[in-house]
C-alpha cells in the first residue's frame, strides 16, 4: 500500500501528458515557453482571480510575494508555528522575523483571535497556512489585517482546489501562494508553484522578481531570483488540470468516508468547518501513543507520516524557544497522517480503518 499514489494518475493521463511533454521537446522553449502563459491564464480562471504568476516552487511563491510587498530586515510577519519549514523560511530569507500565533485545536490552522495580540508597529504581513487542505479562517484574518492595514498572504501550498465560503483557496486574500510539488493536491513532476492576486501592481512586481528583477531583457529594476516555472512542468500541469476538479472531489469524498468510518473510534478526525471544502492534502488524525500506533500500522504494511513532528519555533534554525505555543506543541506530539490520494479504493480504505481502530485500542 502506498501513502500517496502518483503512478495511477500518470497511467490514466499518460497519453495527454506524454503528448504535452513531446510538444515542449519539439519546440524546445524550455524557459518561459508558450505553455507557461497558457497555464497562468487557465489557473487564474480556475481560482477566479485576475493574475496568476507561476514560479519555481511553493517556497519561491512565498518568497517572491514577501519581496513584492517590500518585506525586509527588521520587519515582522505573523504566521503559524505549525507548518512545513518553508512558511517561516521564506520570511527569514527576506531578513524579517516570523512572529508566531498559536493554532486552533480543531483545525490546526492559525487562531485568528491570537493574531491581534501579536501585532506590533513592525508587523508588515500576516501569513496564515491552509493546513492539510482546509483553508484558514481567512475572513476573520482579513478583518484583523484590514483594521491595521497589514497585507495577508495565504500559504495555500496544501489547499489548491479547496473552498472557503464558495471561493477558492489562493483567491482569499491579497496574495495566495501554492505549490505544485508532486505530492501536493495539484502536483507536477518536479518543483513548481504559483502566486495569485487581483492586484495589478503586485502581479507586475512578482513577475519581475521571479525573473531576476527584469522588466525587459537585461534591464534589472530590482533584485529578484531565478524563480521561473519550467515549460515542461507547465505542460504537465496543463495535461492534469482538466481532470483536477474530479480528483479534488474524490479527495473530499475519501476524506469524508474516513471520518464516517472512524466516527466511533478513539481517533480524533479532521474537523472541517461549515462553509469549507477540504482537498485533504493529508488525512491527519490525532492519537495518543503515536509511536506505538505507527509501529502497529507499519507491521500491517500501512504507511503513515507525521506532519509535523516539531513546531517551527523549536526548529534549530529558528529557535524561538522563549515563547510557548501549547496547542501547536501538543498537536506536534499527537498528529499522524493516513494514506490519502484520489485513487485510494474503498477496499484499501476499509483495511486501513480496521487496523487504525485495532491499533488505537
Ligand atoms: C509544501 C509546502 C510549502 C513549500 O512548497 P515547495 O513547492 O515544496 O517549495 C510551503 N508551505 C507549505 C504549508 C507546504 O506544505
Amino acid at each position: 500500500m502506498q501513502f500517496i499514489d502518483l503512478k495511477t494518475q500518470y497511467k490514466q493521463l499518460k497519453e495527454k501528458i506524454d503528448k504535452n511533454i513531446k510538444k515542449v521537446l519539439n519546440h524546445s522553449q524550455f524557459i518561459m515557453g508558450p505553455e507557461v502563459k497558457i497555464l497562468e491564464e487557465k489557473l487564474a480562471e480556475y481560482i477566479g482571480v485576475k493574475h496568476c504568476i507561476t514560479v519555481s516552487s511553493g517556497t519561491d511563491a512565498l518568497l517572491a510575494s514577501l519581496m513584492a510587498l517590500g518585506i525586509k530586515t527588521g520587519d515582522q510577519v505573523i504566521t503559524t508555528p505549525f507548518s512545513f519549514i518553508a512558511t517561516s523560511e521564506s520570511i527569514i530569507l527576506t531578513g524579517a522575523k516570523p512572529v508566531f500565533a498559536d493554532i486552533n485545536p480543531q483545525t490546526y490552522n492559525i487562531e485568528p483571535s491570537l493574531i491581534e495580540k501579536a501585532i506590533t508597529s513592525e508587523t508588515k504581513a500576516i501569513m496564515p497556512v491552509s493546513l492539510y487542505g482546509q483553508c484558514a479562517d481567512m475572513e476573520a484574518i482579513n478583518k484583523i489585517a484590514a483594521q491595521y492595514n497589514i497585507p495577508v498572504i495565504e500559504d495555500a501550498a496544501q489547499s489548491f482546489g479547496a473552498e472557503y465560503k464558495n471561493k477558492k483557496s489562493c483567491g482569499l486574500s491579497l496574495i495566495g501562494c501554492t505549490s505544485f510539488f508532486p505530492s501536493k493536491p495539484f502536483g507536477c513532476y518536479g518543483d513548481g508553484g504559483a502566486c495569485f492576486t487581483n492586484n495589478d501592481e503586485i502581479a507586475k512586481r512578482i513577475k519581475e522578481i521571479k525573473d531576476h528583477g527584469q522588466n525587459r531583457r537585461y534591464n534589472h529594476i530590482r533584485i529578484g531570483i531565478n524563480g521561473r516555472l519550467d515549460t515542461l512542468q507547465a505542460a504537465i500541469l496543463l495535461a492534469k488540470l482538466e481532470t483536477f476538479p474530479t480528483e479534488a472531489k474524490a479527495r473530499e469524498q475519501i476524506g469524508e468516508r474516513y471520518t464516517r468510518l472512524l466516527k466511533n473510534s478513539k481517533a480524533v478526525c479532521p474537523h472541517i468547518l461549515p462553509d469549507n471544502k477540504s482537498v485533504y492534502a493529508q488525512y491527519t488524525i490525532n492519537v495518543e501513543n503515536r509511536e506505538d500506533f505507527a509501529k502497529k500500522l507499519k507491521q500491517k504494511n500501512i504507511p503513515t507520516a507525521i506532519h509535523y513532528p516539531i513546531t517551527l519555533n523549536r526548529q534549530p534554525a529558528i529557535a524561538q524557544t522563549d515563547k510557548k505555543y501549547p496547542i501547536a506543541e501538543s498537536a506536534a506530539k499527537r498528529v499522524i497522517s493516513l494514506p490519502m490520494h484520489p485513487f485510494l479504493s474503498d477496499a484499501e480504505q476499509n483495511i486501513i480503518v480496521k487496523e487504525v481502530i485495532k491499533s488505537i485500542d
